[in-house]
């Protein structure tokens, strides 16, 4: 397959490689965004996240858990961002799973993960939400998922009225 990451993980191409075990592989970003940025990818070959088995997702992410212990304090980082570019309209460009663990530092001119869209959204977050909920209601009913979805129950939901009530601020 003439995917770059995938002759990363077999040796193909050079790679700085931080960390691997049997199913997931560390190595630095060739165009690093700031010191010590890192992809953590699947071996296996898997275009987007979702394409991944539940089980094989929560792997990787055990396997970034361990990954965020370590490099920022290694590269005397302050705290770090980690994203996914997933699908070519979110800026995926690889097209084999990917997540950045991104150091980041005082003054690195960056900004928040909130940053990335800019869309206003007019419609009302109630009718989001109800929306969300009914495809997933659909998918529980067509046992698409690979485990059990009962404590996603949320027939007990209930509108929010008043939105200064659930906002941070
Ligand atoms: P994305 O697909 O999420 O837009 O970004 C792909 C990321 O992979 C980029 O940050 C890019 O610098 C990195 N990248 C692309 N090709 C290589 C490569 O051959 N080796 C390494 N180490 N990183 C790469
Ligand atoms: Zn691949």
């Amino acid at each position: 397959m003439d995917c770059i990451f995938c002759k990363i993980v077999q040796g193909e191409i050079p790679a700085i490689k931080i960390f691997e075990d049997e199913l997931n592989l560390a190595f630095l970003d060739i165009k690093p965004r700031s010191p010590g940025h890192t992809l953590a990818i699947p071996k296996k070959h898997y275009e987007r996240l979702e394409e991944m088995p539940e089980e094989e997702a929560k792997e990787l992410m055990g396997f970034i858990h361990k990954l965020i212990k370590v490099i920022p304090e290694a590269v005397g980082a302050k705290g770090f961002n980690l994203g996914i570019n997933n699908g070519k309209v979110a800026g995926q460009e690889v097209m084999h799973v990917h997540f950045n663990i991104i150091p980041r530092f005082e003054g690195d001119g960056g900004s928040s993960i909130q940053g990335i869209v800019k869309l206003e959204v007019k419609e009302d977050l109630n009718s989001i939400g109800q929306k969300i909920r009914k495809f997933l209601e659909k998918e529980k009913n067509d046992k698409n998922f690979e485990r059990e979805w009962e404590e996603f129950n949320l027939e007990t939901q209930d509108d929010i009225k008043d939105f200064s009530e659930a906002r941070r601020e």
